[in-house]
């Protein structure tokens, strides 16, 4: 049995989730204690409640102390089991990280799946749809496995009642080389906005192109969604390469003008712009996980994160492979050492 102090490292929902996925993929049972122990608000939150179900579904798992509060939980794997499932957060919790909890289980399984997911698909603190689709899909895709996504409806926060439907065509992971992004292709900015007023999207543009002045007018768009999807908004800046695609987000917030978040949002993707990495700052967790299933793998990145490093510290000890860092001029290399 795996102890694992919820607190250490990042000490947020990520390393339960990449707990549950690991016990699920090596088959060894887990104990968490002090979950989330590092946020504000311990314990699990329903988007949390969520996945951990999620895991026990497609994974055939039991677990105990799985409720909305609890600071503890244990974790028993069973057999993984491909196929149709439908899960609903019920609030504005992410989808994508109710995905992050079951896509490598089930992309290394052996028969297709589909999943239904429901809640938040635009909210903070983690991956919006399009980075999901763009960023880190064709990157898994290159591995093996086929997994495609679609969003259905849109999910803000608080409200949630987003939908976004994955297929997935399983395969044996495969290592792969995220060395060179290779060359730049094209560039947007997106504007979204749903059920609030339609200038906010302008502002959040014009402060967006002060910053990234390189770009061309036309990259810069807005799109406007039925207002019962709203209220909403979100700022997505896209730069697309040969070889990977980086998708910056700001989300709008009560209490934080459309130009501060858009100069933010624009900034962070100037710099990965100006690194030469291959991964930006939240794509790099996330590769961990596969190309720890791989056995093997490299990436360049942007200054590692300490998502990442928790990740790395909790792949260790569920499989005893590790990854190596090191630092170079225009980023870190970071390579999985079996
Ligand atoms: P946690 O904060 O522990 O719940 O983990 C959040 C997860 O969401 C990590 O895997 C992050 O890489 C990811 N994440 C957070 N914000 C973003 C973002 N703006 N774009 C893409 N991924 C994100």
């Amino acid at each position: 049995m795996i102890i694992i102090d919820g607190s250490e490292g990042e000490g947020g929902g990520q390393v339960l989730r990449y707990a549950c996925a690991l016990s699920l993929l090596t088959g060894q049972p887990f104990t968490i204690q002090n979950i989330r122990g590092g946020r504000e608000k311990p314990g699990l939150m329903r988007q949390h409640v969520t996945a951990i179900e999620a895991a026990c579904v497609i994974g055939g798992a039991e677990c105990s102390g799985l409720a909305v509060g609890s600071n503890s939980i244990s974790f028993r794997p069973g057999r993984v089991t491909p196929g149709d499932y439908h899960f609903a957060v019920g609030t504005a919790g992410s989808t994508g990280l109710v995905l992050q909890t079951v896509l490598v289980p089930l992309m290394t399984a052996d028969a297709p799946s589909r999943l239904v997911i429901e809640g938040g698909t635009h909210a903070m603190a983690a991956p919006p749809f399009e980075f999901l689709e763009r960023t880190l899909l064709p990157v898994i895709n290159r591995m093996g496995p086929t997994v495609s996504a679609r969003l259905v409806r849109h999910g803000f926060f608080p409200r949630g009642g987003g939908r976004i439907e994955i297929d997935i065509a399983p395969a044996p992971l495969r290592r792969i080389e995220c060395v060179d992004r290779g060359r730049a292709v094209s560039v947007q900015a997106t504007a979204i906005v749903a059920g609030i007023p339609f200038d906010i999207a302008e502002r959040e543009l014009k402060s967006a192109q002060k910053i990234l002045s390189g770009w061309p007018a036309e990259a810069f768009v807005t799109r406007q969604l039925p207002a019962d999807q709203g209220p909403g908004n979100a700022l997505l800046l896209e730069a697309c390469f040969d070889n990977v695609t980086e998708l910056v987000s700001g989300f709008g917030k009560l209490g934080v003008p459309a130009e501060r978040l858009a100069a933010t949002a624009a900034r962070r993707m100037a710099g990965y712009l100006a690194s030469d990495a291959f991964a930006g700052p939240y794509l790099q967790d996330q590769l961990l996980l596969p190309m720890a299933i791989a056995r093997g793998g490299r990436f360049t990145t942007v200054k590692l994160s300490e998502h990442s490093n928790t990740a790395a510290a909790l792949i260790e000890r569920f499989t005893g492979s590790r990854f190596h860092i090191s630092a170079g001029d225009n980023g870190n290399l970071v390579e999985l050492i079996v």
